[in-house]
């Protein structure tokens, strides 16, 4: 079975075409047509064209559009959940929670809080400089962006990143996953029937040759989100131009609960974070640290929830179908080397035998360890591996023990004790007694360390970050003093040190500066 399959070329000048197929039920949905260099090329310099119109708009005037975005994504929610369902299998309490309730909470976000975020900020000045200059910032757009995003949020994911280059001022050029098209080409019509003026927004179809070809091309931004080994390639094609980038990379999250955690509720938390999204959650619970003293109740709870855990094609379900089937080699591969290694499987283990699709089962491993891939490579999939840790101090060093930093999340009763630890994980962010949920809290910056990624998405660094921080200092004085700047000499260079010594050796001066 394949979602995505190249369809055989009848000559070489033709341009490549892949087939999709349904996760679900692999019968085909679709066909799209990779764009090469000469049609990014042309993309980006339609947005080029058309940036600085849409960039003249006031902030609010660009936010309006968002706000209309909102109320189609309502009036279309239908269209979407089926356009995510087709192409990820993902199960429809999913498909409304991640991305028509997420995205429809991201845009509005944004819309309302961006023209404060992007005005003109006044800063004081330090020193004697406060009575000589006055100093504003301007958030001005970087002109066009390039989207590059995943399969696993496809709408989210997408609209996300888009409202917030667009709404900054920027053109933009979004990328979508090869794997999930038609969740890019429905964004891409939804802005279309906001009004959004022609250029503003382009949607690209393709697979890496295209978000390749949009790295290489003259845009001023990239914002990329996918694996740790694509991200490198896209710092690299920045890093090469010297343009920006933000990379939101993969993870391996860690989970630890301490011995006065609520077990019951730790639990329900393990099963969420790890089988969200069918586990296809960057920040999900990849692994779970378990304090000695409450390890025999914790795995107890963990696998009698579990196996009470729903999925199927049709009807209600919990757990959704594997994505594709790159995921699925992953997912066994890790499966295979952790039983190999000596791991026990309490709960699945195995694709679901009663199934059609790409299905496998929530499973639940117990003695496992960190010589196992499953311990230390990304999984994403639904796959919940506990170990049994002496105290709380092994478990952070474990926690650490990953060259991934995304996300984590700490059980406990005691959140001082909570917020001493979190501040002792490499990780992006932390979450108390709850799944990671960072991403849904947008004025939280959402980002990881190690080789999670570079910068931020959310936060006050979201929106900013696809505009330059433009300084513009003003002379008080109209530039009269710059009269007095030559020449130099002597006596200049005596007031300057007498000046220093006041101003650095003295405790009015260092008061004054
Ligand atoms: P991927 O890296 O294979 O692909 C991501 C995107 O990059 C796709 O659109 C793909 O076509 C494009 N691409 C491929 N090669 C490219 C190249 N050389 N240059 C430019 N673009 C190229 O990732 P994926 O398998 O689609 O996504 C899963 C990964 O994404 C997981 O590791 C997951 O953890 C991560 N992820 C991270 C976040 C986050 O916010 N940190 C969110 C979601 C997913």
């Amino acid at each position: 079975m394949a979602i995505v399959e190249p369809i055989p070329q009848t000559s070489a000048d033709e341009p490549r075409r892949l087939l999709l197929r349904n996760t679900l039920n692999n019968e085909p949905i679709g066909e799209i047509e990779v764009q090469a260099a000469d049609a990014v090329n042309a993309a980006v310099e339609r947005a080029r064209k058309a940036q600085p119109e849409w960039a003249a708009l006031s902030v609010d005037r660009r936010a309006s559009y968002l706000r209309r975005v909102v109320k189609i994504v309502l009036e279309r929610h239908e269209n979407i959940i089926e356009t995510v369902i087709r192409e990820t299998g993902k199960t429809r309490t999913e498909a409304i929670s991640m991305e028509i309730f997420s995205a429809c909470d991201a845009v509005s976000y944004h819309a309302k809080r961006a023209p404060k975020l992007l005005a003109p900020e006044k800063k004081s000045l330090h020193g004697v400089m406060r009575f000589m200059k006055k100093l504003t910032i301007h958030h001005v757009p970087l002109g066009v962006v390039g989207i590059i995003t995943p399969w696993n949020g496809p709408f989210i994911l997408a609209i996300n990143p888009v409202a917030q280059a667009l709404v900054a001022g920027n053109t933009v050029i979004l990328k979508p996953s090869e794997v999930t098209p038609f969740s890019g080409q429905l964004l891409a019509e939804i802005f279309e029937q906001a009004g959004l003026p022609e250029g503003v927004l382009q949607v690209l179809m393709g697979d890496g040759q295209t978000g390749a070809a949009l790295c290489e091309a003259a845009v001023d931004k990239i914002s990329f989100t996918g694996s740790v080994a694509t991200g490198r390639k896209v710092a690299e094609a920045c890093g090469r131009k010297l343009i920006p980038c933000t990379l939101e990379l993969g993870g391996k999250d860690p989970m630890i609960v301490c011995a006065d955690a609520d077990i019951e509720s730790a639990a329900a938390g393990a099963l969420a974070g790890a089988y969200m999204n069918t586990g296809q959650y960057c920040c999900g619970t990849e692994r779970v640290y378990v304090v000695d003293s409450v390890a025999d109740a914790f795995e107890k709870e963990v696998v009698k929830r579990a196996a009470e855990l729903r999925q199927g094609d049709e009807g209600e379900s919990d757990v959704g179908a594997i994505f594709w089937p790159r995921q699925m080699e992953i997912i066994e591969g890790h499966m295979a080397d952790a039983v190999s290694r000596g791991a026990k499987v309490h709960v699945g283990g195995r694709r679901n035998p009663n199934l059609d699709g790409l299905f496998f089962e929530p499973t639940v491993l117990t003695e496992v360890d960190h010589e196992m891939q499953i311990m230390r490579d990304e999984t994403f999939g639904p796959i919940l591996p506990i170990m049994r840790v002496k105290d709380e101090e092994e478990a952070i060093a474990l926690a650490n023990d990953t060259h991934y930093g995304l996300g984590a999340t700490i059980w406990t009763n005691d959140d001082f004790k909570a917020t001493r630890l979190a501040q002792r994980i490499e990780s992006g962010s932390v979450c108390v007694n709850d799944m990671t949920v960072t991403y849904g809290c947008l004025e939280a910056p959402f980002g990881g360390r190690k080789s999670s990624g570079v910068g931020q998405v959310n936060g006050e660094n979201g929106v900013r970050g696809y505009c330059h921080p433009l300084p513009v200092i003003v002379d008080r004085f109209k530039g009269k003093n710059s009269r007095s700047f030559y020449p130099y000499g002597k006596k200049k260079e005596d007031g300057l040190l007498k000046a220093a010594k006041f101003l650095f050796g003295t405790a009015l001066g260092r008061w004054i500066s």
